[in-house]
């Protein structure tokens, strides 16, 4: 028979891929190809609306795994068999994995074996690897240890046993914390109209004595059912545990938000949903195909299709909140609700059900970033690992989706009210205190056309906080000895709220400042320094071109191979001595390289040529004479 050129009858020596028409697909399918009939089974079955089959197209790859996958590392040959339903070509809209399993291998040897997944996210399969792993993390995880604490939050939802048809808001006062364990809730609330149980003056009474579990949002719904099964009793929800519409109960158990997280037995995250209609619980379609292949000698086969288990964490609706990520941070143990599977995450890694294996070689490959859960208090964690995580939170939570930018600080709030005690420090406008030169070295993506600061003051130039862009860290605190710094705070602005900075108040620094022109800037640019520019658009300012505006170069930090400096511009009046941050400027060179000592511009010879240049320090870094200058 020859060979299909369209699924190359699941005979591959190396990678292969194919693309074609649906058409195409099904009328082999027709013609006898008995592989193409099982990919369009595939499709028919899996599909909730069938493909138009003038308009979609398929790609069909083989290919052999990525090695790094340890779910089978005694086995030589593993393949990953996908098919794609494509709108255009190389868009995918339908992600469909071919699989075997262990117990019915198919005639056909690239086929691999993999598990099933439960076919519900509510199965009994999913309880079972909820409760293995929750038990498995309280019994034999070290890390995951919380230390025993006496704290409750003030109201919980008691949600009784499985089967009863109420539940009931309680007052906490006077319960033994150790008898009070409880879960927690992290969902997206949507149109809070989907919210339709909330705790307010009017409800109050009603909900301490009883609510029907039939009126809760599917979501609360699905938590309560959850937890019921789960053999505990309490759980907290944010709408149902705060009196909503209530400024004082707000302030109130706001502020203990952390505590609430990280004292939790475990995080329950409604993942996939964007409103409080979502639930929980997701059913998970799976294919069977049966039937025997001519070309096979008749052999019988029976192979499953489903679709690709997605990890991409940020395209779950939920993880692109940021108050999120601190819920995520902080608790203790979270356990996701995707719409394909459950995903468990403690402290000492995570496990997904598609990758039952700790450490989650599926789901931390395909883009479920790292564990990074705050250790518990003082435990494992030393300065330079704080000063890399705050910067790790930052990283992260400056790429969200934000309803409201001015809660950008107060997003944060609740990660730096957790490390304050154990840093012995505090911050501003999110730069710390103790590692305020590092965490002044922020720098923007200047490949991102947008990037600009917000419209609305809501912090000094100087703070990350006041972009609108995401920001990073080119060096990490444990990366390299710890540098030297090269300038002192007179004077710390004031601060209107914890990390909030007054308006108008300034920071004080004494260091050495140099001035320069961003066409100086630009010529070392060349070599190998790199100006990082706050802002995508910048106006000179009045009498100046882009390339002869002043700029000024605030010493900051060295190491071995790296100075970086800090950009500023003047602004107000000419007597003031008022900056404001216009980028950040980094040379970094070997020293024991020959030929990569700090290349710097002979300032008695204006024309550009290489042999201008001298070894040593840039100029910019060189002055002497030391300044106090003023940053707002
Ligand atoms: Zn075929
Ligand atoms: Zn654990
Ligand atoms: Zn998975």
């Amino acid at each position: 028979m020859p060979e299909c050129r369209l699924c190359s009858n699941f005979a591959s020596e190396g990678d292969y891929y194919a693309q074609g028409s649906i058409e195409k697909l099904y009328s082999s399918a027709e013609n006898g190809c008995t592989t193409c009939g099982i990919l369009r089974q595939a499709i028919r079955e899996l599909l909730p609306e069938q493909p138009d089959l003038q308009t979609k197209y398929v790609a069909w790859s083989m290919k052999t795994k990525d090695r790094t996958d340890m779910l089978h590392p005694t086995d030589s040959t593993q393949w990953e068999l996908s098919l794609r339903v494509e709108q255009e070509p190389f868009v995918p809209d339908h992600d469909i994995q071919i699989y075997a399993t262990a117990e019915d291998p198919s005639p056909w040897e690239i086929v691999p074996l993999d598990h099933h997944l439960p076919t519900s996210t509510d199965s009994e399969e999913s309880y079972a690897f909820a409760s293995h792993a929750l038990n498995r993390c309280l019994n034999t995880h070290r890390l995951c240890d919380n230390p025993a604490s006496e704290f409750v939050p003030f109201r919980l939802v008691d949600v009784g046993s499985p089967g009863e048809s109420y539940v009931r808001v309680i007052e906490t006062p006077g319960t033994d914390a150790a008898e009070t364990r409880y879960c927690a809730l992290s969902h997206c609330w949507g149109p809070p109209e989907t919210i339709t149980t909330q705790l307010n003056d009017t409800t109050y009474e009603d909900y301490k004595k009883g609510i029907p579990v039939a009126a809760l949002p599917k979501t609360f719904f699905d938590a309560v059912a959850f937890t019921r099964k789960l053999g505990q009793r309490y759980l907290w929800i944010d709408s149902l545990c705060i009196v909503q519409g209530s400024r004082d109960d707000w302030l109130a158990q706001g502020a203990e938000m952390c505590k609430i997280y990280e004292n939790s037995l475990l995080t329950l995250a409604a993942a996939s949903s964007s409103s409080g209609h979502g639930g929980l619980f997701y059913p998970s379609a799976r294919v069977e195909m049966t039937g025997s292949a001519p070309e096979k000698s008749g052999q019988t086969y029976r192979v499953f299709a489903r679709f690709n288990v997605t990890h991409r964490f940020f395209n779950f609706p939920l993880m692109n909140r940021a108050w999120v990520l601190q819920e995520r941070l902080l608790s203790p143990r979270t356990l996701y609700f995707t719409h394909q599977e459950l995903v468990w995450e403690c402290r000492s890694g995570n496990v997904c059900q598609c990758s039952p294996i700790l450490g989650g070689f599926r789901a931390q490959m395909a883009g479920f970033p790292v564990n990074s859960k705050l250790q518990s208090a003082a435990k494992h964690l030393d300065g330079s690992a704080l000063v890399t995580k705050w910067h790790e939170v930052v990283e992260v939570y400056t790429q969200l989706k934000m309803t409201k930018t001015s809660d950008k600080l107060m997003a944060v709030d609740g990660v730096a009210q957790y490390m304050s005690p154990i840093r012995g420090s505090r911050h501003y406008a999110g730069l710390w205190a103790d590692s305020f030169a590092f965490d002044l070295s922020w720098t923007v993506d200047t490949f991102d056309e947008s990037r600009s600061r917000s419209p609305e003051w809501r912090a000094p130039t100087w703070s990350w906080a006041s972009m609108e862009s995401k920001v990073y860290w080119q060096t990490k605190a444990g990366e390299i000895p710890t540098p030297e710094t090269h300038f002192a705070v007179e004077k710390w602005p004031q601060l209107q709220q914890t990390g909030v900075i007054q308006p108008g108040s300034f920071l004080s620094i004494r260091g050495v400042l140099v001035k320069t022109t961003v066409a100086e800037v630009d010529v070392v640019v060349n070599t190998s320094p790199c100006l990082y520019e706050d802002c995508a658009e910048w106006t000179p300012s009045s009498g100046h071109t882009r390339d002869d505006e002043p700029l000024y170069c605030l010493r900051l930090l060295e190491s071995e191979n790296m100075v970086c400096s800090l950009m500023l511009r003047r602004t107000g009046s000419e007597g003031q001595n008022l900056y404001q941050r216009h980028g950040l400027l980094i040379f970094s060179a070997n020293p024991n390289k020959e030929n990569d000592t700090w290349n710097t511009r002979d300032k008695t010879r204006s024309k550009w040529s290489p042999r201008n240049y001298q070894k040593g320090y840039p100029q910019w870094w060189t002055g002497d004479s030391m300044n106090v200058v003023s940053i707002i």
